[in-house]
């Protein structure tokens, strides 16, 4: 059986009776078993809660044909989620052995809106400790793989997440973005990754990692599939005080995209900067004009997001004191027991005006960066990561490097900003390359039309890796 690979193709497949729910589970079941061992995408399958939900699914098709559809949008769509959204009755680890054998007694609101909308959870996904990582390599359950080469990194910290979409173990999984960990294993992946806007979605039931700069989005193998997710998932829910009922911006007639000089300085692949430009040139095409536009303090980013970010990391790890969750503080790892020692430093008497003042100071100016471009453009357009995906091993040892690798995707969590990451081909060497589009503060129907309109300008079909 061939398994549809968007929301669209799967329900319209479930509507005309050519497939069913279990049938579905069946099909990406047996692709995670048989694949998993070498992918490591998944920490935890939830079989029987996969076909339990995939009989009620059936039968709702069979009671209400069409109009079912219409009630649960989601209806019959596979969902992984990343190991840091809490899911009632299957273990939640956040990659981290100090969870290794927690259960949470509730789900995330955002996996209970997916659960109520018509989701089917086939698990969880195989993530950075805690999210602190570029790679994959910080999870306590050893490393994914990226499905385009087994050798190399797919990307992090969802990198379970991305690197299932891509080699369709499930139609489409979450994630956590609080420097890049969306955008940027979806980019090193081939598959489309969304970051929505600060306080778009709520982060009730998500361990936290930085929470002035956690958003909860997803990924998928196209752009309507990010937009009907985002439908389900917004929105207030009375439990995260960030999160308002917003009032959305909506596409104009006329759509002028932003090209941030900065964006494209020293040390960037030569063959990640092409292939934006050639993507800039297909919007150029479509009738939509480019504009040169800069975000001068993006250079200081990457030192304020390593200050405010540990700074918040170190208060949040605090709650697992080995009494309440799991584990002991030692079973903490490297990567999380710097951050917090980071955090703690610039937090403490003598350093907190020094460094997290004076990052709270450099991050309104990077907020302010973004104020002033928008007012030039409606989103802009760059680069996600410097380079495409890295070796596996290649920057693990070295902190500093692994850091770098979010030096473009930073400033948009600084600012609160949605971020959308699409496919656009692949190097030389068969990995692939992107793009993303950043967008004002709840614009994210904007990056949405924009990025359809991308989708049909190059005739996009998802890639999908057999491996
Ligand atoms: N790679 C970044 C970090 O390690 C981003 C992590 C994230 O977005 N969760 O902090």
């Amino acid at each position: 059986m061939e398994i549809p690979l968007t929301i669209s193709s799967t329900q319209e497949a479930l509507k005309r009776k050519k497939i069913k729910a279990v049938e579905l589970v069946d099909a990406y079941l047996a692709r995670i078993n048989s694949l998993n061992s070498r992918l490591n995408c998944f920490l935890t399958v939830s079989e029987e809660s996969a076909y339990t939900k995939a009989r009620k699914v059936d039968k709702l098709i069979e009671d209400f044909k069409e109009k079912a559809f219409d009630d649960y949008p989601l209806l019959g769509t596979c969902v992984s989620y990343k190991d840091l959204f809490l899911t009632e009755g299957i273990r939640t680890t956040a990659g981290s052995k100090v969870l290794e054998s927690f259960v949470p007694a509730y789900s995330a609101t955002y996996v209970d809106r997916v659960n109520k909308a018509g989701g089917i959870t086939l698990g969880k996904t195989n993530c950075d400790a805690w999210a602190h990582g570029a790679s994959g390599e910080n999870s306590d359950f050893g490393p994914t793989k990226n499905p385009w080469n087994l050798d190399y990194v797919p990307g992090g910290s969802s990198s379970g997440s991305a690197a299932s979409v891509a080699s369709n173990l499930t139609l489409w999984a979450s994630g956590t973005d609080t420097g890049g960990s969306i955008r940027q294993p979806a980019n090193f992946c081939g598959v489309v990754g969304f970051k929505p806007t600060y306080g778009a979605v709520s982060r009730y039931g998500v361990v936290a990692m930085a929470s002035s700069l956690d958003s909860m989005g997803h990924f998928t193998k196209c752009v309507d599939d990010a937009e009907r997710i985002f439908n389900v998932t917004k929105g207030e829910d009375g439990k995260d005080g960030t999160v308002k009922n917003a009032k959305f911006t909506m596409p104009n007639a006329r759509l002028r995209l932003g090209i941030p000089e900065e964006y494209f300085i020293g040390g960037i692949d030569k063959e990640v900067e092409e292939n934006v430009r050639k993507a800039a040139k297909v919007f150029e095409s479509e009738g939509i004009e480019l504009v040169k536009v800069s975000l001068p303090h993006t250079k200081y980013a990457i030192s304020v997001y390593y200050i405010i970010q540990p700074a918040e990391v170190s208060s949040n790890l605090g709650r697992y004191d080995g009494i309440r969750y799991g584990n002991q503080r030692e079973s903490f790892g490297e990567e999380a027991k710097r951050r917090i020692m980071l955090g703690t430093y610039v937090l403490s008497a003598g350093y907190y005006d020094a460094y997290y003042l004076k990052a709270m100071q450099v991050r309104s100016k990077i907020i302010q960066d973004f104020e002033m471009a928008f007012k030039k453009v409606d989103l802009i357009i760059a680069p996600v990561s410097p380079t495409p995906a890295f070796k596996l091993g290649q920057k693990a040892s070295d902190p500093l490097q692994m850091y770098l690798a979010d030096i473009l995707t930073v400033a948009g969590n600084l600012a609160g900003i949605p971020g959308l990451a699409l496919p656009s081909g692949f190097t030389k060497a068969g990995l692939p390359l992107g793009f993303q589009l950043l967008g004002p503060r709840f614009s994210e129907y904007v990056l949405f039309e924009l990025g359809k309109l991308y989708e049909r300008a190059v005739d996009y079909k998802p890639n999908v890796r057999e491996i």
